[in-house]
């Protein structure tokens, strides 16, 4: 069985062709600039094949995944000899609502339902159904699926999600706590249980997905007990242009006293704030360690703030489950910076948490990078979304 994996951005679509059989990965790309002119950036895993990067005309995401069909089958740099080799297509959704705690076959009472959590992420559903609207034109009636960014979070219980205000905003509104990043979580800790050789219900697990945005996640027995992202992906850790946790009394104070409307303020909590506005250097940690190594003082403070706010969730979550087994570092930063886990690991010994220097050197695979007699785990796994999301379409549309 082969599936193509789907993320589709308001003007960018990423894509994966898996081989379920194997799941090699087949071929990827990513369209951008789509509504605008179109890039199509297609690299075949096939020997054999070449990378084709080009601009193509994608007026709108329906031209792109046509593009996309058009590689994925062509002689040059094709890895199958038609579309009907695709038996299902995996769709990232970013947001599930209350209606999604799992992946589920794309119906058009679906489509209504993500519409609906449309006001939850008015940037990212929107683009997510158009990218699901464009294969359905160019693909017809192949099996389709909705994996959600939600969806695993969705086992917090109240006391996790609810805010403290008027309970009015939860029961009609839906305002609440629903997390991000869920579709990660839940392959780290899945693969974090195998690597420990215990059953994930009998672990308490702590997940760092640490990447340009970032997220923790306390899972107990296999269920996401809380995660630090909330109504919103900006809450929870400072990112790398995210703000993270901020009293709301800062925004009226900001608001009031520069004039800015609400949508400017949340411009600058989302796009100018985090490490990149605490640094004044940049979003990316690889510049912020250089920076801070030549001396730069603001950038020091930026990482030091970062190190110690995953150390404060990872604290609170042992706290939330009573103890830990195994804490996960995953995305770009978890699975590439040395130095950052490092200095996360430093606030962690209370918990009987020792590094293995050696072992922590490693970069972008498996690895325990604790000692023997560390009291806990601790794991680099390399997340893999793509993977999730197509076995995710692989079980619903075979029916298992
Ligand atoms: P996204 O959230 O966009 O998927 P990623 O998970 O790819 O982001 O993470 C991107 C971030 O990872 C970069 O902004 C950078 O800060 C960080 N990163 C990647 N490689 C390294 C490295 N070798 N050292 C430190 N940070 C790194």
């Amino acid at each position: 069985m082969k599936i193509l994996v789907i993320n589709a951005g308001s003007s960018s679509l990423k894509y994966q062709l898996i081989d379920m059989d194997t799941e090699a990965v087949l071929a990827k790309g990513l369209c951008e600039r789509i509504g605008i002119d179109g890039h199509l950036k297609h690299t075949p895993q096939v020997e054999g094949k070449t990378v084709f990067d080009e601009d193509v005309a994608m007026p709108t995401h329906a031209e792109a995944i046509a593009a996309v069909i058009e590689k994925l089958t062509s002689p040059e740099h094709g890895v199958v000899s038609s579309m009907k080799e695709i038996d299902a297509v995996g769709h990232r959704v970013v947001h599930g609502g209350e209606s999604f705690a799992s992946s589920v076959r794309i119906t058009d009472a679906v489509i209504k339902a993500v519409e609906d959590c449309i006001p939850l992420a008015p940037l990212h559903n929107p683009a997510n159904l158009t990218g699901i609207a464009a294969c359905r034109k160019v693909m017809g009636d192949v099996p389709m699926v909705a994996v959600f960014d939600t969806a695993f979070h969705q086992t917090m219980p109240g006391k996790a999600y609810m805010y403290a205000i008027p309970y009015e905003y939860y029961e009609k509104d839906k305002v609440r706590r629903y997390g991000f990043h869920g579709t990660s979580h839940r392959y780290v800790s899945q693969r974090a249980a195998a690597m420990m050789g215990k059953p994930i219900e009998e672990l308490k697990l702590i997940s760092c997905h640490m990447g340009n945005g970032s997220s923790i996640a306390a899972i107990l027995h296999g269920k996401c007990v809380d995660t630090s992202m909330g109504f919103t992906p900006l809450v929870g850790l400072p990112m790398g242009t995210r703000c993270g946790d901020l009293d709301s009394g800062v925004l009226q104070f900001l608001m009031n006293k520069y004039g800015y409307s609400i949508d400017e303020m949340l411009n600058i909590l989302n796009k100018k704030s985090g490490v990149l506005g605490v640094s004044g250097v940049s979003s990316d940690f690889r510049d912020l360690d250089e920076a801070a190594e030549k001396g730069n003082a603001r950038a020091r403070l930026a990482l030091d703030m970062f190190y110690y706010w995953v150390a404060k969730v990872v604290g609170s979550y042992a706290a939330a489950m009573n103890g830990v087994d195994g804490i996960i570092f995953t995305a770009g930063i978890g699975e590439n910076s040395a130095s950052t886990r490092a200095a996360i690991v430093e606030y962690l010994g209370y918990l009987g948490c020792q590094l293995d220097a050696e072992a922590n050197k490693g970069r972008g695979k498996e690895a325990f990078i604790c000692t023997e007699s560390s009291k806990v785990a601790m794991m680099v796994i390399p997340t893999n979304e793509e993977l999730v999301i197509a076995r995710d379409t692989k079980e619903i549309v075979s029916g298992k």
